[in-house]
């Protein structure tokens, strides 16, 4: 089963919130707000799917609060569907130009309010469906390169403002080309998938993050975390996947398949680009490749 969709229900009047919460709560996990500030905290906090927002309120009124909804980075594509008494051609065009998706006029039928409400969670779901498989690989199913990039930036900000340390690590399968030869194509791709899974396993702290980064490449990366314990962490990595004991004939570093990585830590300021710590970070995979694979290269 998945999980319930989120309805937070905006409205003044107890007995409107008790109708729709009576209405809805069966097939939605209702959340209600009784003004338009509570709404913006509820929202804000953990953002619900749908908002049905009443426009006539004391101090901010449904327009005030749509528009609030819309400046913030959380709660701007949060669909809202006014449901008020306000009648009228002209206040419907005025709140679907402000970005509401539809527009519900009190006294309302409770089948129609149901339906229309479904019709956006399904749109909903279909959205958050899409930005989930353009933010994963299609093989292995962790992220891929274009939701590490938005990642990276995100972390690479918060560590100039929290003066942390950043970790970057880049993980590449060593001789792998032999290994396609060797074992086919599709074999390779089982590696592939079981590179991520290890990679998944082994990075557990919550703001750590794996993906795959293009091909064989895998990038990582460790917020709040210093050299040494990077260093650590990516050679747990390499012994990990060297004992899950996948044979590798045509290979030099083991006879087992294996991994090499090279990373970089650094506590980003201004002077310096999210580039630079991948230049750093290729060029200790290379090293690591040189000195016989199998390994992880860490500039401390
Ligand atoms: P090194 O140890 O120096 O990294 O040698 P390598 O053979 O791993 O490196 P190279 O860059 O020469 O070859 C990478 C290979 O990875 C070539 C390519 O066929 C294979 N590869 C890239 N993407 C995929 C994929 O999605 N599936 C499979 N099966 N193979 C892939
Ligand atoms: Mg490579
Ligand atoms: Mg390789």
């Amino acid at each position: 089963m998945t999980e319930k969709q989120r309805i937070l229900v905006v409205d003044d009047e107890r007995f409107n919130l008790n109708v729709l919460a009576d209405l809805l709560k069966t097939d939605y996990t209702v959340i209600l707000a009784k003004n338009g500030e509570q709404a913006l905290e509820r929202a804000g906090k953990q953002p619900p799917d749908l908002i049905l927002l009443d426009i006539m309120m004391p101090g901010m009124d449904g327009y005030q609060t749509l528009k609030a909804l819309k400046e913030n980075q959380t709660t701007r594509e949060i669909p809202v569907i006014f449901i008020t008494a306000l009648g009228g051609g002209e206040e419907e065009e005025k709140g679907l130009l402000l970005g509401a998706v539809d527009y519900i006029v009190k006294p309302f039928q409770p089948a129609i309010v149901m339906a229309r409400v479904k019709i956006h969670l399904k749109i909903v779901r279909q959205r958050k469906l899409l930005e989930n498989i353009a933010l994963l690989d299609g093989l292995t199913e962790i992220p891929n390169h274009r939701s590490f990039t938005e990642r990276f930036a995100q972390e690479w900000q918060r560590a100039m403002r929290s003066r942390a340390p950043l970790s970057l690590g880049i993980l590449d399968v060593d001789h792998f080309k032999q290994y396609n030869d060797t074992y086919g194509h599709g074999q390779g791709d089982e590696v592939l998938k079981t590179v991520a899974t290890v990679l998944t396993q082994e990075l557990k702290r919550t703001p750590d993050f794996a993906a795959r980064y293009g091909g064989e490449e895998f990038a990582m990366l460790l917020p709040e975390t210093d050299a040494r314990g990077a260093a650590k962490v990516a050679q747990k990595i390499c012994k990990a996947i060297e004992d899950l004991g996948i044979e590798h004939a045509g290979s030099s570093a083991s006879r087992w398949l294996t991994v090499s990585i090279g990373g970089t830590t650094l506590v980003p300021t201004m002077e310096q680009t999210e580039g630079q710590l991948f230049e750093t970070a290729d060029k200790m995979l290379y090293e690591a490749k040189k000195k016989g694979r199998n390994q992880a290269t860490w500039q401390h």
